[in-house]
């Protein structure tokens, strides 16, 4: 008996690796072509001020519309983009598409203050890098200032002495910049103050259960106290509940994103969730104030 269900356990893992190889390289082969095939889109997710819920920045997160598997998140396709080298044409091409996203609401009159990018390592690797972001934002006629740039700390932490240099070139251009999922990885705090950081971005774990978790609310204590002495802002990721929006602004908190101020979405929606925060002007047409 007992061979018996060994037997159909491997069976069902012989499958399901099987399933697995499969997909990996269904999504494999499929990734290389995916950006001539016009495959990927952007999301947006606003991040807002905690104190007034007016929008500060949106933060951009990349989704592949794959012909058969539908809308795949970043967590399936992004580590093998990696592996394979090809985040760096993609990663190009989500600072390119974000920036002429944002010289298009720029001019519907409608206001983003600012776009924050996620960076993977690779493309963190190399020079090429601020000539890509300084090419993105001339052909857009963005200033650089609306642009920050999502890191991790195992990303800077990796090579301290090359990301001290790497980054205050990319400062130089004036773009902002911040560490993504704070607390999560290993960072010297002695690095932290000598990047030229702007923002830290506590991870959404930390998040979780607030304020009745007594851990993640003194993490989140602690985070929002040495931040504040060493002049970094601070955005909470991951707020679902107005408790934890309460609790974070109460412990001087600026910037909060999640689900519930919004969640990501596609620029045509985002458009109108913009458009419901501005208030329209009245047309001479209908005589009424849009809501
Ligand atoms: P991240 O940069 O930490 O992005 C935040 C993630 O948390 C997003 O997942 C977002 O949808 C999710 N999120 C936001 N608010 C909430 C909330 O209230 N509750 C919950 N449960 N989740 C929330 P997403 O879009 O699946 O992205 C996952 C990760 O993929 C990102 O984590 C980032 O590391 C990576 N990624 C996304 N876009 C890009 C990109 O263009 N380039 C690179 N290199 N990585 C990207
Ligand atoms: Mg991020
Ligand atoms: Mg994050
Ligand atoms: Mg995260």
């Amino acid at each position: 008996r007992a061979k018996e269900a060994g037997k159909n356990t491997y069976q069902f893992f012989a499958a399901e690796m099987n399933a697995q190889a499969i997909e990996r390289l269904q999504l494999e082969s499929g990734l290389r072509q995916a950006l001539e095939r016009g495959e990927f889109e952007l999301h947006f997710q606003p991040i807002v001020a905690a104190e007034t819920h007016r929008l500060e920045a949106l933060e951009v997160l990349l989704r592949w519309r794959h012909p058969e598997l539908g809308l795949v998140p970043p967590v399936r396709f992004i580590p093998l983009a990696e592996e394979t080298g090809l985040i760096r044409p993609i990663g190009d091409w989500v600072i390119r598409q974000a920036c002429r996203q944002l010289a298009d609401w720029d001019c519907l009159g409608l206001h983003v203050p600012r776009l924050a990018i996620n960076l993977s390592a690779r493309q963190f690797e190399q020079q090429a890098l601020i000539v890509q972001v300084a090419g993105a934002l001339a052909e857009a006629g963005i200033a650089a200032g609306r642009l920050e740039l999502e890191m991790t700390e195992s990303m800077v932490m990796q090579n301290p002495c090359e990301a001290v240099s790497l980054l205050g070139e990319l400062k130089a251009l004036g773009v902002r910049l911040s560490i993504d999922d704070f607390g999560t990885g290993y960072s010297s705090l002695s690095y932290l103050k000598r990047f030229p950081l702007d923002t830290l971005k506590i991870d959404r774990s930390f998040i979780e259960g607030l304020p009745g978790d007594g851990d993640n609310a003194a993490i989140a204590e602690a985070i929002l106290a040495m931040a504040r002495k060493l002049s970094f802002s601070v955005v909470a990721e991951g707020v679902e509940t107005e408790a934890q929006a309460a609790f974070l602004s109460a412990k001087g908190c600026q910037l909060l994103q999640g689900y519930l101020f919004s969640r990501p979405l596609p620029a045509g929606e985002l458009t109108a969730w913009l458009r419901r925060q501005t208030p329209q002007p009245r047309t001479a047409d209908t005589g009424t104030m849009a809501s």
